[in-house]
């Protein structure tokens, strides 16, 4: 079923729109059986069940590896490592507290969801003890929720204007909530105004060359978010069907 669920999401999504399959809430082996069908990017909302089930995964594969052969890969890239060929990505997606990032950051490779600067000066400075860059996408506030986390306009620009001073960070893009509704025009009008809103950003900032990420779109929003430049989408229960709390 999750393998169906994947072939036909990945049928529909235009190519070079990643696909984050949100597995936060399941068990390790729904993310083996996407993994099996052949998903490699997985998204996860709490540092303890991230970290868990990154451990968790690479044990399964180092188990595994021994039945592994390289795979030859077609054209000039030659033959991809048994390594290369069982790379995945964690992305973090929910809120994260600083003395939590230990547990987030090692395993992260995009970290989705920075919603403020005391966070973004807090994994600057893990970035810096640790010797590693931090891919991050800053969180624009789109949403009709006032509880929504997020930054506004103004606040990502002041960060962008000094994106100089965080020497460990790499900034990647925006991420998005639209509305929690189902109202199509005001989903739409969200994603309209966080697509120009980054459009105006990469105009703004040439110097940042991997501001290119726009992450929106979820199970019931991601074929809108597609109309409006998303080159990302997070999808949880399309792919592994409802969350038990
Ligand atoms: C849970 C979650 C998703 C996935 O939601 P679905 O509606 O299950 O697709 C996407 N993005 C974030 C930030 C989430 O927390």
């Amino acid at each position: 079923m999750i393998e169906d669920n994947l072939n036909r999401i990945k049928s529909e999504l235009p190519s070079g729109v990643k696909l984050v399959a949100v597995s936060k809430f399941h068990p390790l082996e729904a993310i083996l059986e996407a993994y099996q069908a052949g998903q490699t990017v997985f998204g996860e909302n709490r540092p303890q069940e991230l970290f868990a089930k990154a451990q968790a995964f690479e044990q399964w594969l180092r188990g595994r590896k021994s039945d592994v052969r390289a795979i030859p890969l077609e054209g000039a890239q030659g033959v991809r490592t048994k390594d290369e060929f069982d790379a995945v990505e964690w992305h973090f997606l929910g809120h994260l507290q600083t003395n939590k990032l230990k547990m987030v950051l090692p395993y992260a490779t995009l970290v989705q969801s920075v919603d403020s600067v005391h966070l973004l000066e807090a994994i600057d400075n893990w970035g810096s003890a640790n010797d590693k860059v931090i891919s991050v996408l800053l969180e624009l506030h789109i949403g009709a929720e006032e509880t929504k986390q997020g930054f506004h306009e103004e606040e990502i620009l002041d960060i962008l204007f000094h994106a100089g001073d965080y020497k460990f960070i790499r900034f990647c893009g925006l991420m998005g909530m639209a509305s929690h509704t189902d109202d199509q025009e005001v989903i739409n009008a969200d994603f309209e105004r966080i697509d120009t809103f980054m459009a105006y950003l990469v105009d703004l900032f040439p110097e940042l060359k991997d501001f290119n990420q726009l992450s929106i779109g979820m199970s019931d929003d991601w074929r809108i978010a597609v109309q409006h430049g998303s080159t990302m989408v997070r999808i949880g229960t399309a792919i592994f069907g409802a969350r038990e709390y």
